[in-house]
């Protein structure tokens, strides 16, 4: 017994001497897993959908802000950067060296913000030597412009301390693609090529304006993108036979508890923007109305309001929803990757 004592009792030590060995052999297969996978490479057939952030401006350390890619035809489509969101690409093997352009649904901080890091983090791959298309309605220059001249000096910085690389200066910048806030009922082509087409169209989200969603259709399937809306019969328009709807919510009855919260905290700031929030945006229930009305196949949910930490807030946050549409319901968290079937739901999984 005793023999056996001293032996486990060595056998600890002996770890205990290794471990930081033991630690740099799991750290080398982890880094050799994650600079060799290349998610978009292995979804080259079909369309599949990548929640890189469903958050918004409140705070929630699982979330980045407002991101949704969209892999068809073997390339990867942006919509939205949001705080963290060029990380969370990374982090899910959505190499940010693959996107073929970035489409903004409007300038938002929660929806822009992350455009620098995105410019840096795609010149981590390889083969990136012209500037990064974004795609957004008129002001969209204004916004990429100050990326590029409030990223300037690092982009001068790294570009002298790696001078053996190729990387030409303009492949660290953004290039922005306007087009004219498409009428009410209008769905302009603003992308084309190789069989996958987007489509812009207008959203209410006043006073932000211009306000837009996106479709993109590729193999017969086609995605829809809300961005930041109220309820919008333009929006059930451009959704109409959708094999998948992605749209924001806010769900009242949980923000007037913040509300609510923050006034009894004194937090005068926080509570009017509670007040006021609801009424540019839609809620899950109304997200819910325009899926049915639009004939859509599925409705994922993104950019909720409030952020759900918990499973079990799912529950309140989805109230009403079964009761008005019968296709499938998805919540999107950071890492969600659905991958659209023709004949069948989404299938969902996390890339995290
Ligand atoms: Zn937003
Ligand atoms: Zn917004």
């Amino acid at each position: 017994m005793k023999r056996w004592l001293v032996l486990i009792a060595l056998a600890v030590a002996g770890l205990l001497l290794l471990r930081n060995e033991i630690a740099m052999m799991l750290f080398r297969q982890v880094i050799a897993k994650q600079v060799s996978t290349d998610i978009v490479a292995e979804h080259a057939a079909g369309v599949h959908v990548a929640s890189c952030g469903s958050g918004t401006p409140l705070p929630d350390l699982t979330l980045a802000g407002g991101c949704t890619a969209v892999i068809a035809a073997g390339r990867l489509f942006v919509f939205d950067v949001g705080e963290g969101a060029p990380e969370t690409l990374a982090r899910m093997g959505l190499r940010p060296a693959r996107i073929e352009a970035v489409f903004l649904t409007h300038f938002h901080s929660d929806h822009v913000a992350g455009l620098g890091a995105l410019a840096l983090q795609r010149n981590l791959g390889e083969g990136v030597s012209t500037a990064l298309p974004v795609y957004g309605a008129d002001g969209v220059a204004q916004v990429t412009r100050g990326f590029d001249a409030a990223f300037a000096q690092d982009h001068a910085y790294r570009l002298a301390h790696h001078h053996t690389l190729t990387t030409p200066p303009q492949a660290l910048q953004l290039d922005p693609r306007a087009f004219a806030p498409p009428t009410e009922g209008y769905f302009p082509v603003v992308y084309e090529r190789d069989g996958v087409s987007i489509r812009a169209f207008s959203v209410p989200h006043g006073p932000v304006k211009p306000a837009v969603g996106y479709r993109l259709e590729h193999d017969g399937m086609r995605v829809v993108i809300s961005g930041d809306t109220m309820s919008s019969t333009n929006l059930v328009a451009a959704a109409d036979d959708a094999d998948l709807l992605i749209h924001e919510a806010l769900a009242p009855r949980m923000v007037a508890e913040i509300e609510k919260a923050a006034r009894a905290a004194g937090q005068e700031t926080l509570a009017t923007v509670m007040h006021d929030i609801p009424n540019y945006h839609a809620t899950p229930v109304q997200a819910a109305e325009a899926a049915r009305a639009a004939g859509v196949r599925a409705l994922a949910f993104t950019h909720m309001i409030p952020p759900l930490p918990r499973r079990l807030l799912e529950g309140p946050f989805l109230e009403g929803v079964s009761q008005v549409y019968d296709g499938p319901v998805y919540v999107l968290r950071d890492g969600t990757l659905l991958s659209l079937d023709a004949g069948a739901a989404p299938e969902e999984r996390s890339l995290l």
